[in-house]
Order: structure tokens, then sequence, then C-alpha cells
């Protein structure tokens, strides 16, 4: 990576890391967090306030990943926090029912029209692993269609060609899952309606379910061309398969019912974490009533969770999804669009060819200059810009997803002051992408 240089060091976190490496695969609990794609040390943090994240060296950044979406109201949001204190003051974990999970999920019924019912998980792949076998066990069928640098989690019928950290790092396939845990996955182009119609006529009544992100953000933000999600929606229903839409990241982060408040296609089943959980580790699927019947206790479908709906988790994701109002959403939208105006602003006028994909408020860079609609095109792009833009705007107190195949997230709490910040370090940023050359990388 000769082109890209770190200009300055991490000595505390660089001291961490290497720690972590000692106990710790590669020295971190999910891999996009090491900086492997982008080089360099990882940054170990140690608070979040705002619109900031103070590293364990002391320096402060302007955070533009929001640990990956869930925090929608920034870092340490009073009401947040207040009500996580409350609910830890009580206990925090009794293994029985209790009212909190209620009132979430009936947050959540009450936004989103085709959720009918939820049962609450304590991930994104659980709930994405749940709703394909609830898929299955409703339709009798085995066989899945997924997209190709879509994510789910890291389901193993799903990690075939899928998005996030399994793009960052190319990874063709991944070691661990059998022929028979993937040989039931159908991987599509994304945003191709014919392959779609081509693998029901190939496989008629094998089809189980067609899972999509609602709208990509697992290889950079690529959103489903007009019409798509519908034609995903009719394919499943003239074939007796369900339509399950992919709402962990999206959900509760676009729009106040997610992207089905933009697109309003009613999915048979839908999943969610990220926002809903306020920071901590709560997700969620659930769908058609229906559906949700054949799920145990209920119906023969095994489903559990010792830490399902955990006190303290939906404690903060109530909090969170009550403060999240018309009011919250237009100003995420406001900052994002001012964010990525600003980025797009500071390419073009250092001649750097880029695409900036934006879904209501999530967007990322592509470095090329032809339209993104999949994967494929997705790979075409120059990340080796994007890891000198990263390091550029890292040295300068700015923190960007460290990879080009991710969605930037913003929140409430990006003030004036913060995309001031992000202003003056774009200029610098702008100019090492246009440096950057693929040579050592
Ligand atoms: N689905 C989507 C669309 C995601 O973006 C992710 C995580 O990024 C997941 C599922 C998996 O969620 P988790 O990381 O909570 O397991």
């Amino acid at each position: 990576m000769a082109s890209v240089s770190y200009p300055y060091e991490a000595p505390v976190s660089q001291t961490l890391f290497d720690r972590a490496s000692v106990v710790t695969p590669g020295g971190v609990n999910s891999p996009v967090r090491a900086f492997r794609a982008v080089g360099g040390t990882p940054r170990f943090m140690v608070s979040g306030s705002g619109p900031y994240l103070t590293d364990a060296d002391g320096r402060e950044y302007v955070d533009l990943v929001c640990s990956w979406g869930p925090m929608i109201l920034g870092h340490s949001h009073p009401e947040v926090i207040a009500a996580v204190q409350a609910a830890v003051s009580r206990g925090t974990s009794f293994g029985t029912p209790g009212e909190g999970e209620v009132a979430l999920a009936e947050e959540m019924v009450a936004r989103i029209e085709p959720l009918e019912q939820v049962r609450l998980v304590s991930s994104g792949t659980e709930a994405t692993m749940s709703a394909i076998r609830l898929a299955r066990g409703f339709t009798g069928r085995t066989k899945v269609i997924k997209f190709a640098g879509c994510y789910h989690g890291h389901v193993d019928a799903l990690l075939a060609a899928a998005g996030s950290g399994v793009a960052t790092f190319g990874l063709p396939d991944t070691p661990g899952v059998t022929g028979a845990q993937a040989g039931d996955t159908i991987v599509l182009p994304y945003n191709d309606l014919e392959a779609v119609h081509a693998a029901f006529h190939a496989h008629p009544g094998e089809i189980a379910c067609v899972i999509t992100e609602a709208s990509p953000g697992n290889m950079g933000v690529v959103p489903p061309l007009p019409g798509f999600n519908a034609g995903l929606k009719a394919a499943c229903a003239q074939n007796g398969a369900l339509f399950i839409s992919d709402e962990v990241m999206t959900g509760f982060r676009v729009s106040r019912a997610g992207w089905y408040g933009i697109d309003g296609v009613k999915p048979d089943l839908m999943t969610f974490g990220k926002v809903m959980g306020g920071g901590f580790p709560a997700a969620a699927f659930g769908g058609r009533a229906d559906v949700m019947a054949h799920l145990a206790p209920a119906g023969p479908v095994y489903q559990a969770g010792t830490l399902s709906g955990n006190p303290i988790a939906t404690a903060a994701g109530l909090a969170q999804l009550r403060l999240l109002d018309e009011a919250a959403y237009e100003r995420v939208d406001a900052v994002s669009a001012e964010i990525s105006g600003l980025v797009g602003e500071a390419l073009t006028k250092e001649g750097v060819a880029h695409r900036l994909q934006t879904a209501s408020n999530m967007f990322s860079v592509f470095f090329t200059d032809t339209a993104v609609t999949n994967y494929d095109e997705a790979k075409k792009q120059e990340a080796f810009r994007f890891n000198a833009f990263f390091h550029s705007m890292l040295s300068q107190g700015v923190y960007l997803p460290p990879s080009a195949f991710e969605s930037w997230f913003v929140s409430t709490a990006h003030d004036a002051a913060a995309i001031e910040r992000v202003a003056a370090a774009l200029p610098a940023a702008a100019r090492a992408a246009a440096g950057a050359t693929e040579e050592g990388k």
C-alpha cells in the first residue's frame, strides 16, 4: 500500500491491538474493524459523545460510522442513557417475559404496517437465519434466492457472494460452509429481475424465499432500481415463495418505517437490528401473522434465545425509537445531504472520478465514473483511492468506515461544528485520493 501514508501514529491503540492480536484472531471481534483493507492501526475507542468518538490516544474524531448504523441519535444520548440506567438498576436479565419486550414489539408493529408480529433476537444474523428457517418451515421448500453483494450476517447459507467484510476482503467463499449448507442458495445479480424469473422457472416448487437487503448498503450504497422490490414481491407471490426484506441496516434509519416507509412494497417477512437496539444487542424478525404462527411455541418451527428480549437492550431500543419522530429523520436526512454534497464537491474539485450513491440518509462514494447497480460494478471501482482518502480523513479527525464497500452513517447529533470539521478535512483528502496510485497496494 505504498501510495497510502499514515500521517501519525496511534501508540496506545497499537499497544492494545498488539495485546488483542495475542488473544483474539486478527485482534478484533468483527473483521472490518481491523483496518486490513485500508492498512494502518485500528483505533481503539474509549468513549463517544454526540457526533464524536475519542480513541485510546486521546484523539477526537467526527464519527461517520455510528457503530455501523445503530447510533442514529449520536453517542451517549442522555435519554437513552437514562433509560438504560433505570433498567440496569432493576436487574440485567430474568429469563422470563417482561414488559419492555412487549412495548418494543408494539412500537415496531405500530410503525410498520406489514409487521403484524415480531420475535426478538440478539443479532441481525440470528434474525435472518431464523427468518429463512421459518420460510422453509412454512413453505416446505428448501431453496433460497439471495443477491450478490447483499450481506445478511454470517448465516452459513447466506455467505455466498456476500457483501460487507466478505466484499471488503474479496472472499469468494468461506471455508467451513459445507456444500450442503450452500447448495440450496441461489445467488443472482442484484437489480436483475430477469435472473429471478429464470431461477423460479428452473426450480419450480423448490424456492422457499427470496431474501434481499431492502436497499443494499453492504457493497456500498446500491439502491434498488425502480420496480425491483415490487418485482421480487410479485415473483414470490406468483410462485408460492416468501419475500423477505432484510431491514437490519435500513430499519428505523432511513425513515420512521425504514425502507418500507419509502417504497411501500409489502414483504411477507422482515428482519431488523441496529437502530432498534439503541446500541445494545437487540434484533428481530417478523411479518405476516399467519407465517409467524408457525414459530414455536405457537407452531412447529423452533427458535429460541437465552438473552432474547433482554431488558437493558429493549429499554435502550425503545427509548431510541420513541425519540425518532419525523423531525429527527428530517435532521438526519439534512446532515446526510450536506456531508455527501461536500464530499462530492471536494472530489470534483480535484478531478477525482466518483459516484456518490444515496438511499435516503445512507450514502457512500464509489471511486468510478459509472453508476453502480450491482456487485460486479461495485468491484470495478478504484478502491486504492478510497484508502488514501480514508487515511487523510482519519489523520484530520474524521472516522469513516474502513472499507470502500460500506455505507456511511450520520446522526441527529451531527451539528454545524461537526460538519465544519468534515468540510475542513475534505480538500486534503480529495487531493490524497487524486494522487493515489495502485502500485504497492
Ligand atoms: N443484515 C444486514 C442488511 C446487515 O447490514 C447486517 C450487519 O451489518 C446483518 C444482517 C447482520 O447483523 P449483525 O451484525 O447484527 O449480526
